[in-house]
């Protein structure tokens, strides 16, 4: 089991990039584009790597996500 990620909310501006990069993580919370962590999604390690890159990407850096050790 991998620890989901957290979005800072007062950080993101709804760039949308995680949610294009991570779609089965993250998904848009509002008409503007804001995003939010699927509610109980449960991210697996072969989940990374797009978690990874949609981390990386977001320009915000409003995700904060401790990926803890790898299984
Ligand atoms: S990429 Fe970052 S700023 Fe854009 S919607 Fe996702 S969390 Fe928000």
């Amino acid at each position: 089991m991998v620890n989901p990620p957290r979005i800072d909310l007062d950080a993101c501006q709804g760039h949308g990039r995680c949610y294009h990069l991570a779609p089965a993580i993250f998904r848009p919370a509002d008409e503007v584009g804001h995003a939010e962590v699927i509610p109980g999604v449960e991210i697996t390690d072969r989940d990374r790597p797009a978690l990874d890159r949609a981390v990386a990407a977001c320009p915000e850096m409003a995700i904060d996500w401790d990926a803890g050790p790898t299984s």
